[in-house]
């Protein structure tokens, strides 16, 4: 079990247009596994290549409807009838929006095998299966956000609470790109820290 570092907006990474898996060997099973791992521990519903630094097309899903990797997935299918709905991503943690994204699709891909899967998905699931497909263009769903502002969370400290209490205001998505740009500078110029 190995849980890597999750890159996050403002890393290059992410804005690249990952490079197909040619073979499924066990460096790809290896990273597969990493990528599981890393996304329950997160946790989170779904997690992309590029998200743990690597610009490979796989993605990896934790839901009940369909749990594993599937490598090299396109979107062979997309209904006409769209569907909005809020989105988060590990990669722009506490940033929430509002996505419109047909309501079912179909995606092709292959499994750990290197076996051709095909997968018929609405609601939950074909939500994530785009928005995991996008980031393997290089896209985050920021770019698809309808409207002008999202919704940033921040914790509030408070030691009487009994629960986590956080508070949230509406943003512009040039002012979190500016401020996960500001964040990304500051860690490479302090490798480490
Ligand atoms: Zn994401």
């Amino acid at each position: 079990m190995a849980i890597r570092d999750i890159t996050l907006l403002g890393d290059p990474v992410l804005r690249r247009r990952a490079e197909p898996v040619t073979e499924v060997d066990d460096s790809v099973r290896e990273l597969a596994q990493d990528m599981m791992d890393t996304m329950v521990e997160a946790p989170g519903i779904g997690l992309a290549a590029p998200q743990v630094g690597v610009s490979l097309r796989m993605i990896t899903l934790n839901l009940e409807e369909a749990s594993g990797a599937i490598i090299n997935p396109v979107v062979a299918r997309s209904s006409r009838d769209e569907e909005s709905d809020l989105e988060a991503c590990l990669s722009i943690p506490d940033v929430q929006g509002l996505v419109r994204r047909p309501s079912s699709v179909v995606v092709k891909g292959l499994d750990m095998d290197g076996r051709k899967v095909v997968l018929k998905a609405e609601g939950l699931l074909a939500r994530c299966l785009q928005h995991e497909i996008d980031h393997l263009d290089g896209a985050v769903f920021l770019d698809r956000v309808t409207d002008p502002k999202v919704k940033v969370f921040h914790r509030v400290e408070d030691p009487d609470a009994d629960e986590e209490t956080y508070e949230s205001e509406l943003v512009t998505i040039a002012e979190v790109h500016r401020r996960f740009e500001e964040l990304h500078a500051a860690k490479t110029a302090a490798p480490g820290a």
